[in-house]
């Protein structure tokens, strides 16, 4: 029988070719068609390399995590469809109810919320507690504790997690330590190297850093526990889009320079920030005013990343909203790891949600500002902001 529509048939398959595309190809399938039962087996067993539906894994999402894996110097990182995603996973993937988890007390404000409010309707414990010294931490260790989680610089006010205590704290009893390295990034820290038994990544800010995708990664030294949170992930359907994951694997050829131009410019700001009379305290993590310098020296070396948080001599509102308005051209967006500077009020937004009583014990009052310092021009920048500062 003739078969006149041969134009439906798939796949197409592409034309052959001996030579390589240089860019890796975006591969928007969502599904891999096998030669027969026994080769989708031995995909499905991992005896032959490929792939079968896009939920459980993709060329593209592959291709991303192997970079980042190089970066943290790690292999079999997963990407997820948003650094939330990732969170998620690293913690749910892992723990089961009846466990108590230990957090630091100023995550990222959705990861605080999720382990809030959700782990706890799922019967997982929390406790909240200051990272900053592994005593604290100690202090809050239950029999059933199984996790600690914590963001090596925390958000917003920059303190350094007391990482080697965690590490000489968590390791004898086996109790696995969840490093959020997404501020601090692998090349200013390799979370494997101190003591990170899962590495968790927002790759929307800093390593895709164009602010155009939503993606995650995480990893779990432990084989066991990395095919638990993969597969958590793949049921849950934290599937990364292959184009986010093209498109980020492009913003990671230029990390290296991004990062290394980003943290000169947060160094020069910090310092001119300090000068300013408008200006009342700077966090920065290698100012030898920040609080943490011993901690921050030690796990960072000069590597003080992109991230400055400051406060306004005048604590009110009106002054917060009247710098805003004259920072022409920095954009003022809740995000952070852009090739532009933005600029970021947690008393309005990432921590709207806390009393202003609660948001004083953190020390962030109306006057307090976070910076995602870009890769711009640095005297311009500077210009920018002693212009707004100047009208208040
Ligand atoms: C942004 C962020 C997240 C969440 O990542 P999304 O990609 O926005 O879901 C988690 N942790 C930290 C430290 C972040 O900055």
């Amino acid at each position: 029988m003739k078969n006149d529509q041969p134009n439906i048939m798939r796949p197409f398959g592409l034309p052959d070719s001996a030579s390589t595309p240089v860019v890796t190809p975006l591969s928007a399938s969502v599904v891999y068609a096998s030669r027969n039962p026994d080769m989708l087996d031995a995909h499905y067993t991992g005896e032959l390399p490929g792939y079968t539906y896009a939920r459980e894994g993709h060329p593209n999402a592959d291709a991303l995590a192997e970079r980042i894996d190089a970066l943290e110097d790690v292999s079999g990182g997963i990407i997820t469809g948003s650094g939330m995603a990732a969170v998620t996973a690293g913690i749910m993937g892992v723990l089961q109810s009846g466990d108590h988890i230990i957090a630091g007390d100023q995550l990222y404000g959705r990861s605080l919320r999720l382990l809030q409010n959700d782990l706890k309707r799922f019967g997982i414990e929390v406790t909240f507690c200051n990272a900053t010294d592994a005593e604290n931490i100690q202090n809050a260790l239950r029999i059933n504790t199984k996790m600690v989680l914590v963001e090596v610089v925390s958000n917003p006010t920059l303190r350094v997690a007391d990482l080697s205590g965690l590490s000489s704290l968590l390791k004898p009893k086996n109790i696995l330590l969840a490093i959020d390295n997404t501020f601090t990034t692998p090349l200013s820290l390799k979370a494997a190297d101190h003591g990170a038994d899962i590495i968790i990544h927002s790759v929307t800010k800093l390593l895709a850093g164009h602010s155009d995708v939503t993606l995650g990664y995480v990893w779990a030294t432990n084989k066991e526990v990395n095919k638990s949170i993969y597969d958590f992930a793949v049921t849950t359907g934290m599937t990364p889009s292959p184009f986010d994951c093209w498109l980020a694997e492009r913003g990671l050829l230029t990390f290296p320079l991004r990062f290394e131009k980003a943290q000169e410019n947060a160094r020069q700001l910090a310092n001119f920030l300090a000068e300013q009379e408008n200006v009342k305290r700077v966090l920065y993590p290698l100012r030898p005013d920040h609080p943490d310098i011993a901690l921050a020296k030690n796990l960072l070396g000069v590597q003080g990343c992109n991230m400055v948080s400051f406060e306004l001599t005048k604590k009110t509102r009106e002054s917060a909203n009247r710098f805003v308005q004259n920072a022409r051209g920095i954009a003022f967006a809740p995000t952070l790891g852009d090739v532009g500077t933005t600029l970021s009020h947690p008393a309005s937004s990432s921590h709207r949600a806390l009393s202003p009583s609660q948001r004083e014990d953190l020390g962030i009052s109306e006057g307090f500002f976070r910076v995602s310092v870009g890769v711009e021009d640095i005297s311009g920048l500077l210009i920018t902001f002693d212009n707004a500062l100047k009208t208040l």
